[in-house]
């Protein structure tokens, strides 16, 4: 039987790297090691001349483009959340980041999110979210640079999440075009049917009319 006990007195070399017969031979110059760190030198030098390919951040940022996911936000439309808590997002997000109670308003959307929150710690910046809203109501931001203290503090809640349209408007137009691009032929999307409820178009609430013949009388009367 093998003997595997080690003298570590006088340390047997390890066999796997005694073999050096595939090792490049140094020249002369190159075991004298200073031509090399003079090239080293002259390379750093040359370098230091070239436009710079690295930011100073947090001096300064980096401005993302519009297909960037950052943070999911909610979007605030005249200085309220868009959101109708319909629970969707909080359906399609796979680690179960999101979680939110509907309630009751007066305002003609009929519902919003009592509490509206996103565990910033399980989120990973999939866009399903955004993705799945009806109401274009939860988008992916360009912030990046997330920062907690503690677990609880990567909760964001409706205050944290809420975000003014305008500050927004670069996302808002890319998804505009991207989803007139992918569901265009047969779905003709647009942000004028991004409607809370019927009650926007059938402001007198007494037309009796569908919410497709609403849109078809406004067509015509668009044409005419
Ligand atoms: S981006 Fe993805 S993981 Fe994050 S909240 Fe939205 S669906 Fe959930
Ligand atoms: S899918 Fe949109 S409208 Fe529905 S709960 Fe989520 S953010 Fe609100």
């Amino acid at each position: 039987m093998a003997d595997y006990t080690q003298n570590l007195d006088q340390p047997v070399r390890n066999a796997l790297t005694a073999n050096h017969e595939n090792e490049r031979k140094l020249t002369f110059l190159e075991r004298l090691y200073l031509p090399e760190i003079f090239k080293g030198l002259a390379y750093t030098f040359k370098t230091m001349f070239k436009p710079d390919v690295t930011m100073r951040y947090p001096e300064e940022r980096w401005d993302p483009p519009a297909i960037f996911r950052g943070r999911p936000v909610l979007v605030k439309d005249n200085g309220k959340e868009r959101c109708v808590a319909c629970g969707l997002c909080a359906r399609a997000c796979p680690p179960l980041a999101i979680s939110m109670q509907a309630s009751e308003t007066e305002d003609e959307k009929e519902r919003y999110p009592e509490f509206f929150e996103i565990n910033m710690l399980r989120c990973i910046y999939c866009g399903f979210c955004e993705e799945v809203c009806p109401e274009e109501a939860i988008v992916m931001s360009k912030d990046y640079d997330l920062v907690f203290h503690s677990r609880a503090d990567a909760i964001y809640d409706k205050e944290r999440l809420l975000m003014p349209k305008e500050d927004l408007k670069d996302r808002l137009d890319f998804l505009k075009d991207y989803r007139n691009k992918q569901f265009g032929k047969f779905w003709n999307y647009k942000e004028d049917n991004n409607i809370h409820s019927v009650r926007n178009r059938d402001e007198n609430w007494d037309t009796g009319l569908s919410l497709v013949d609403i849109l078809e009388a406004k067509k015509d009367s668009v044409q005419n």
